[in-house]
C-alpha cells in the first residue's frame, strides 16, 4: 500500500461523512469513519450499503467492486485512530465550537505532516487552522451532497494554507472523480454566499404566501433549468445546516439581507430538519 493510499480518517458519518467515506473507499483508500456512538455509525454503514447496492442495480459497480469497498471501512468511537490517517476529512455537525475544538484535538493526534481538512460548508478555514499549530495543513475539502453522483468539490484555501496541500488535496480530488475548483475563504465560500440565500428567500415566498411549496420549487425547477426546486434541496441539505450557514452569513458579511428566514427558524426549533427527519417542507 503506498503513503497515498494508507489511510483516510472521516469525522462524522452523516449525511456526508458516509457519502465522502463511500467515494474514498471505492477509490482504493482505507477509510477510518468515527462518530459518536455505534448507532450513528451503524446508521452511516447501512447508507453506504444501500447506495452501493444501487450503484450495483445501476451497473456502475460490480457486486464484488461494492464488497471490497465495504470491506476498505473501519468505524470507531475513538477519535484516536485517526491518527494513522495521512489525511483526515473532517465532517461533524456545523457548529463552529465543535469545530475547533475537533481540529485542536486532531492536531494533538496526529503526526505533523497529516493534512486535516474540514467540510464544513460555511465556518471560516482560517479559524479552523488558528485552533491547530499547522495553519499550513489546514483546508476546506467542500464536497456537495449527494457526494457519490456530485462532481464539485470546493477546495477553500484559508490565509495560511501552503501550496503543497492545496496540491495533495486537488491531487486527491481528482482521484477520487470530481472536479476541484479552488476558492478563497469568505464567509459560504462561493457555493453557499450564492446558494443559500437563494434558499432562505425561497422560504420567505413560503412563509409570505406568494405560493405553495410545490409551486415555489416547479418555478425554480422549470423556469432556471434547476434540477430539484430550492425546497426539496434545502430538505435534502438539513434546514439545520441551512440555518447555520445563514446565520455564518448574517454574523459574518453584516448585512441584513442574510438574514435567516422565520420560518426557517422555526422548522428548525421543531426538528422538522428535512429528509434526514423524515419531515421538512415535505414528508419522507
Ligand atoms: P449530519 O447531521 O448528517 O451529520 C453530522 C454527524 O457528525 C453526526 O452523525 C454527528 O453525530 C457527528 N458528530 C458530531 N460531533 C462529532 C464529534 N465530536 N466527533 C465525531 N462525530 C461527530 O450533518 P451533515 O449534513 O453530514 O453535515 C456535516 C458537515 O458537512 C457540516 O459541516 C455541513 O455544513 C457540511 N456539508 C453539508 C452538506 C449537506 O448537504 N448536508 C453539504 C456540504 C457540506
Amino acid at each position: 500500500m503506498s503513503e497515498k493510499t494508507a489511510s483516510v480518517a472521516v469525522i462524522g458519518s452523516g449525511t456526508m461523512g458516509s457519502g465522502i467515506t463511500h467515494v474514498c473507499a471505492q477509490h482504493d483508500h482505507q477509510v477510518v469513519l468515527v462518530d459518536l456512538s455505534e448507532e450513528l455509525l451503524q446508521r452511516g454503514l447501512e447508507t453506504i450499503t444501500k447506495n452501493l447496492s444501487r450503484q450495483v442495480a445501476k451497473q456502475v459497480l460490480t457486486k464484488s467492486k461494492a464488497d471490497t469497498t465495504l470491506g476498505r471501512i473501519y468505524t470507531t468511537t475513538e477519535l484516536a485512530t485517526a491518527r494513522d490517517a495521512w489525511l483526515v476529512v473532517e465532517a461533524a455537525t456545523e457548529d463552529t465550537d465543535l469545530k475547533c475544538r475537533l481540529f485542536t484535538d486532531l492536531d494533538n493526534l496526529c503526526p505533523p505532516e497529516t493534512i486535516l481538512s474540514s467540510n464544513t460548508s460555511s465556518i471560516s478555514i482560517t479559524l479552523l487552522g488558528a485552533a491547530t499549530k499547522r495553519p499550513d495543513k489546514v483546508i476546506g475539502m467542500h464536497f456537495m451532497n449527494p457526494v457519490p453522483v456530485m462532481k464539485l468539490v470546493e477546495v477553500i484555501r484559508g490565509q495560511d494554507t501552503s501550496d503543497e496541500t492545496h496540491d495533495t488535496v486537488v491531487a486527491l480530488a481528482k482521484g477520487l472523480g470530481k472536479t476541484p475548483v479552488t476558492v478563497n475563504d469568505y464567509p459560504g465560500f462561493v457555493s453557499n454566499r450564492v446558494l443559500m440565500p437563494m434558499i432562505n428567500e425561497a422560504i420567505y415566498c413560503l412563509m409570505e404566501g406568494v405560493a405553495e411549496r410545490e409551486a415555489i420549487d416547479e418555478v425554480m425547477k422549470l423556469g432556471m433549468n434547476h434540477p430539484l426546486g430550492p425546497l426539496a434541496l434545502a430538505d435534502l441539505i438539513g434546514l439545520d445546516t441551512c440555518l447555520s450557514i445563514m446565520q455564518v452569513l448574517h454574523s459574518q458579511l453584516g448585512d441584513d439581507k442574510y438574514r435567516p428566514c422565520p420560518l426557517l427558524r422555526r422548522m428548525v426549533a421543531a426538528g422538522h430538519l428535512g429528509r434526514k427527519a423524515g419531515r421538512g417542507f415535505y414528508e419522507y
